[in-house]
């Protein structure tokens, strides 16, 4: 560790960092030595690495050598700001704000103005002969330092100053007296010593090193791991540190502080966006206390500055190729970038951003297909008010992020969250939202705030979650001790349903009726660029002639699993098939099926039709039968009404329920999941595979007769050994062959099987010489192999993923070092006996994006999941490819 270098300076061409270094120096790290090096104004500094916090946190000290770095760094930025840190006449004062890798806004905090003390704020009054700016500094100072890196609740700071500011008969915190200020601060720092029992640190090397250690411990805050866990960021990228040299935002009227964007980060549009006040410092744009102005007002209140900073927008945008999220303080009428990284932004401006800069010319599809997260899609779909809903809002805001929510209202986080937990959806109302909200934002359906711009907290966290926002409702006025909030003559209580619209920023009494949104221009176009390079083939898990419209429509390549026992349930079906089930003979059993067989027949003919010479893959029954057997309490409650009315005629009646009753019994078991199901019942009655197997033909048969194309594969599922198989399989060619031979006409099918159970995929060299395809049952695979119980795991898997004990629920993404080394064994056999042999997986996997990228990498040749989610495979298994390429 010793001659590592863990300091990075940058500022002009002194700068040793750079833009890709983002892993080192965290995401703001590397973009502003990238923009030093570009020549953009931005204050000088020096960035600590990623890997120190890292080795930090894990021995609690700084090394020698690193202190021996900083102080190096902190030389250079003397001489390049010709100010002495510590000096208590002209002091350097810098800002130290954490950045990771990965973009987490709101997450860690930041200290302004370090580097003052009782003495320098004293030398920096008389230095900008600005007393007032002096003091305000040093008060923010204290606040911040004593905010995060003392620990102290800001609330505690924030009341001393709203009382100073009633005292005074003042509104806001600019009109404040130097005398004001100055006894707000004697109030800090009192406050700071009640609450640590020491004094504040006058030492501005102690303060630096306490702030930059707080940084590096933000990193395991709770609402970090929150944010972190939501958005799958890796727990050991630690977070860098960044040390700036500061310039005043709060120096008068020609100066400020803003954030913008270089586009809409809601809708996409390409327009500027953002936000600033005068006579301001950082966090008081995002915190939303005061109302900031929209920038194209600086147009007209410095049209020079304006004009420089369209310019580095544009030039920050060209280079970096993406949507940038801009902070700048201007300093008496001077120009500085604090910050520069990739915005924000709202599902539907991702879509719109990444497709427009495809037009541009900025970027290639391939990169704009990287952009999207797949579960974006989902989100892209997420439901909106329908435009012929008419209502009466109760109240406006901003629209600060898109889509329509309804739910209770929660005033607080740990209300929405509890609300949650009992499955109640709720929408956070809050005067404003801070970082220790976040895990109420992520439990709420939508948020809404009272103050707060387009910029604020809310509407930050709200777009990067993809959840409804209304931010600046200014008419609202909630009283959280009553649980109420009043607005226009309304009073609504904790517990009221609301309706928010984000999209347009509007307040609704009651529930309004969603509506999901539907493709948009942008998400076809993705989709179609998906489809245009992807090599797996995406189909879709459908049962029925509807769900086959459905799998159509969300571009199926063909039906991957038809479960034939979901064609069972329905009233009329279902008593047939529990006659079937229930059968204590043949003749019984022959019965029941006749009369299913028209009716699966009819589901396979309409299905076939619908798919119109695409892949069908119709699995045999596979029932845990407990699904098909009558309830044993509402037989016994039967016979007991029956008893009751005592008449003669009912005794058949009852003696058949008790006979079912005993039946039911024997058929009933311990563990349905590994019982008497699959091929194993297929093979001890032959019957019910023979019916279905002529259903399928003749279906097939009929169709290809009036021309229409048919492509039937047969799938047996739960097979263990070749045995088994072999056994089915002679019996579906029986049956296949003389439907085929009565009607006259050949038709082609395949005769494939599941693979689901370890056995069979550690013997699918034997398996394969019968099996014309293999389709993996990922979920009975994960069941198997990790012996979990899929109807009882839900009980435990929480617990472990929160302990750490899994990464993610198995039966949601692959397993890909236990499930995933199965299928890999299954691959590689069943072509060894088999080389062109086709498979692709139809477990719940099949839609989840890391899983199909998997089954990219191993080769399979197509995955089969529900109809809504064939978009996020058809982009994942597109983003594998690009991925492999690279
Ligand atoms: C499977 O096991 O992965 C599968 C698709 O079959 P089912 O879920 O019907 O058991
Ligand atoms: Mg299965």
């Amino acid at each position: 560790m010793v001659d590592k270098k863990q300091v990075y300076f940058f500022g002009g061409n002194k700068t040793e960092g750079n833009g890709k270094l983002k892993s080192l120096l965290g995401g703001k790290g590397a973009y502003l030595a990238e923009m030093a090096s570009l020549g953009i104004p931005v204050p000088h500094g020096f960035t600590i690495t990623t890997d120190t916090c890292m080795q930090y946190l894990n021995d609690g000290n700084f090394s020698k050598e690193l202190l021996a770095q900083m102080e190096d760094a902190l030389k250079k930025l003397e001489t390049s700001t010709n100010k002495k840190f510590g000096n208590s006449k002209d002091p350097l004062l810098v800002s130290v704000r954490s950045g990771a890798k990965i973009s987490m806004p709101g997450m860690m905090d930041t200290v302004l103005n370090l580097g003052l003390n009782d003495e320098s704020v004293k030398g920096l009054a008389t230095k900008t002969g600005n007393g007032r700016f002096s003091y305000d500094s040093y008060r923010r100072f204290l606040a911040m330092f004593g905010n995060v890196v003392l620990g102290i609740n800001s609330s505690g700071f924030e009341s001393i100053l709203e009382c100073k500011k009633t005292e005074n008969g003042v509104k806001l915190d600019t009109e404040l007296s130097v005398e004001s200020l100055k006894e707000i601060v004697n109030e800090f720092k009192d406050l700071i010593k009640n609450k640590t029992g020491r004094s504040f640190p006058q030492d501005t090397k102690k303060q630096l090193i306490m702030a930059i250690q707080a940084v590096f411990k933000s990193w395991n805050i709770p609402r970090a791991i929150t944010y972190r866990k939501l958005h799958k960021i890796p727990r050991n990228l630690g977070t860098a540190v960044n040390i700036q040299s500061m310039v005043y935002g709060n120096m008068g009227e020609t100066s400020g502080t803003g954030v913008a964007f270089t586009r809409n980060p809601a809708t996409g549009e390409n327009k500027l966006f953002g936000e600033y006040l005068l006579n301001a410092q950082g966090e008081d744009v995002v915190a939303g206390i005061r109302t900031p102005l929209a920038i194209d007002s600086l147009k007209e209140t410095m049209p020079d500055i304006f004009k420089e900073f369209i310019g580095i927008c544009t030039k920050l945008e060209q280079h970096f190729k993406d949507m940038q999220d801009i902070e700048f303080t201007i300093e008496e009428n001077k120009l500085y970038i604090l910050q520069s990284r990739t915005g924000m932004r709202t599902v539907r401006a991702s879509f719109k951003i990444a497709c427009d800069m495809v037009d541009e010319g900025l970027i290639d599809k391939n990169v704009a297909l990287l952009r999207i997260k797949p579960s974006q899609i989902d989100r892209m779909l997420h439901p909106r008010i329908s435009s012929d809903t008419k209502y009466t809002a109760i109240a406006s805001g901003l629209a600060a992020s898109p889509g329509a929510a309804v739910g209770k209202v929660a005033f607080t986080a740990e209300q929405a969250e509890l609300m949650a937990k009992d499955g109640i959806k709720t929408i956070l109302v809050r005067t404003e939202t801070s970082p220790e909200d976040i895990d109420g934002m992520n439990a709420a359906e939508g948020i809404l705030t009272v103050r707060g711009g387009m910029t604020s907290h809310a509407a930050v966290v709200a777009r990067g979650m993809g959840k409804p926002c209304v931010t600046g409702c200014g008419d609202i006025v909630i009283d959280m001790n009553k649980g109420i909030f009043t607005v226009n003559g309304l009073t609504i209580k904790e517990g009221d349903f609301i309706t928010i619209d984000g999209t347009k920023g509007n307040v609704i009494l009651g529930k309004l009726e969603l509506k999901s949104a539907g493709f948009s221009k942008e998400l076809k176009r993705i989709l179609s660029w998906a489809n245009e390079i992807k090599s797996l083939n995406i189909r879709a898990n459908a049962d029925t002639p509807e769900d086959a419209e459905l799998a159509r429509a969300f571009g199926a390549e063909g039906i991957g699993l038809c479960r034939t026992e979901h064609m069972f349930f329905g009233d009329d079906r279902i008593a047939l098939a529990r006659k079937m089930i229930m059968a204590t003979n043949e003749t019984v059993r022959k019965e029941a099926l006749s009369k299913l067989l028209p009716i699966q027949k009819n589901d396979f003919l309409k299905i076939f039709k619908v798919m119109d010479g695409l892949p069908v893959t119709i699995r045999l029954l596979d029932p845990p039968l407990n699904e098909f057997l009558p309830s044993h309490d509402d037989l016994v409650e039967k016979v007991h009404e029956l008893e009751k009315e005592a008449e003669a005629h009912h005794e058949k009646e009852i003696n058949e329920i008790r006979d079912m009753i005993e039946h039911s019994l024997v058929l009933r078991e311990i563990n349905p999941m590994l019982g008497h199901r699959g091929c194993r019942l297929g093979i001890t009655y032959p019957e019910i595979y023979e019916m279905q197997v002529k259903a399928i033909m003749e279906a097939a048969c009929e169709l290809k007769k009036d021309g229409i194309v048919v492509a039937p594969e047969i799938m047996i599922p739960l097979i263990s050994n070749l045995a088994e198989l072999r056994f089915v399989k002679k019996n579906i060619i029986k049956v296949a062959e003389k439907v085929i031979d009565e009607a006259g006409i050949k038709v082609d099918y395949l005769i494939g099987t599941m693979i689901e159970l370890p056995r069979a995929a550690i013997t699918a060299d034997l398996i394969a010489q019968e099996a014309e395809f293999f389709s993996f049952g990922t979920n009975d695979l994960t069941q198997t192999t990790y012996g979990f119980s899929r109807d009882d795991a839900g009980k435990f898997i929480p617990y472990y993923i929160e302990h750490g004990v899994l990464d993610c629920d198995p039966f949601s993404t692959l397993d890909q070092e236990g499930v995933g080394e199965l299928i890999k064994i299954g691959i590689k056999k069943g072509r060894s006996s088999r080389p062109e042999m086709k498979m692709g997986i139809c477990g719940e996997h099949g839609g989840d994006s890391d899983s199909v990228k998997f089954s990219h990498a191993i080769g399979l040749n197509y995955v089969s999941c529900s109809p809504y989610r064939i978009p996020i495979a058809q982009l994942a298994a597109a983003q594998a490819v690009i991925e492999d390429k690279k």
